[in-house]
């Protein structure tokens, strides 16, 4: 049998979660946020088993879009950061991209460029995250040069949140705030939220959301939340242990011997490593499911291989199957225990992680 590390995606799910990010607002649209390989999911399945349902898709850049037009997807596909370089923009106009605007050197490119179609603007703003986009006292400039422009079709009015992800923070408020100043007389479409903004804030539902995480069945925050209850997890991570060892006290498990026997313990190996995408950051204690059963990885995870506690494990043995995150137990939950969030635990899947589709 071939090695048994595999992320088993579950379509359907996706198709749940979308499903559910558009009951936030039913009368608006909602671009499904595929970018990095749908979040580590697959972008060309993912977009795929969305095609009926999806308003349209958001990648990073140009590399992605190419990658869903030459699989036949026909949506409309946004690039959340635009052109990086002014040649893009011949393919951005012939496939008819949706092209993000966040730069006044942006803006000059498109002024020089000929193209053969206008093209569908989203104007960024920053509206106080200062990573990309137009400043909020520049934004009318930036929108009415735009608007002039035969290179332009229509402009949709955007902005990107710091904080959605934390309710109890002004600042979502704050920057919607911003942006409603900055764009007050101006008649075109607006899209604010991301997954925590759709899930949570009222005024950032406009013409467009913006979900990524939650149609991987992933919540933003790290509280509880009642939409995150409604989320069906569609990446459950597996593989299967491959050795056991029955250790006394006093014996360390794994590299640099960290890990050390308290009592006599029985101590699975598991064919999964950092490798693989599962973070060397799991701490001993991070939650893993064997044989259905809760327990713990143990020790410092290797490149291919990592420990799991089985001594409180009844029947597991060489063979049993290892849920890292899925259905059972949420990426989330692991997350904490790693330092990180969920959306780096699915981006970090790495290609050696067989793919099963459901
Ligand atoms: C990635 C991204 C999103 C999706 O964010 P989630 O937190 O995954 O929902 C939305 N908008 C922009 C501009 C992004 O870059």
């Amino acid at each position: 049998m071939a090695r048994a590390a595999t992320a088993t995606i579950n379509l359907s799910a996706i198709r749940h979660n979308y499903e559910l990010a558009k009951s936030m607002a039913p009368e608006q649209r909602a671009l499904a946020i595929i970018k990095a390989d749908a979040y580590g999911h697959g972008a060309v399945r993912v977009a795929e088993a969305l095609s009926d349902i999806a308003d349209g898709f958001g990648v990073a850049c140009i590399e992605e879009a190419v990658e869903l037009r030459e699989a036949g997807v026909t949506l409309p596909i946004l690039l959340l950061e635009g052109f990086f370089s002014a040649d893009e923009l011949e393919y951005i106009s012939e496939n008819q991209l949706w092209c993000t605007v966040h730069s006044w050197e942006q803006i000059e490119a498109l002024q020089t460029a000929s193209l053969k179609q206008p093209i569908k603007i989203w104007l960024k703003m920053d509206s106080g995250m200062h990573r990309v986009g137009i400043q909020p006292a520049d934004y009318k400039d930036a929108y009415s040069r735009l608007s002039e422009m035969d290179q332009v079709s229509d402009i949709v009015m955007m902005s990107h949140f710091s904080s959605a992800d934390e309710p109890e923070k002004p600042v979502t408020d704050t920057q919607i705030a911003t942006f409603n100043q900055a764009t007050e007389g101006l008649d075109s479409p607006v899209s604010l939220a991301n997954s925590a903004g759709t899930m949570e804030h009222n005024g950032a539902r406009r013409e467009f959301q913006r979900p990524g995480i939650m149609l991987y069945g992933a919540t933003p925050f790290m509280t509880s939340h009642p939409v995150a209850d409604k989320l069906q997890p569609a990446m459950t991570l597996s593989s299967e242990v491959i050795a056991v060892r029955e250790l006394e006290a006093g014996e360390p498990v794994g590299y640099g011997c960290t890990f050390v026997c308290d009592k006599p313990s029985r101590v699975g190996t598991v064919a999964m490593g950092y490798a693989d995408g599962y973070p060397r950051h799991a701490k001993t204690g991070t939650p893993v499911l064997v044989n259905g059963q809760m327990s713990r990885i143990i020790g410092r995870v290797s490149m291919d291989m990592l420990a799991v506690d089985l001594t409180d494990i009844d029947d597991a043995k060489v063979g049993s199957p290892v849920e890292f995150w899925g259905e059972n137990l949420l990426a989330s939950d692991v997350a904490v225990h790693c330092d990180t969030i969920p959306y780096t635990l699915f981006t970090g899947i790495t290609r050696r992680v067989h793919k099963k589709y459901i």
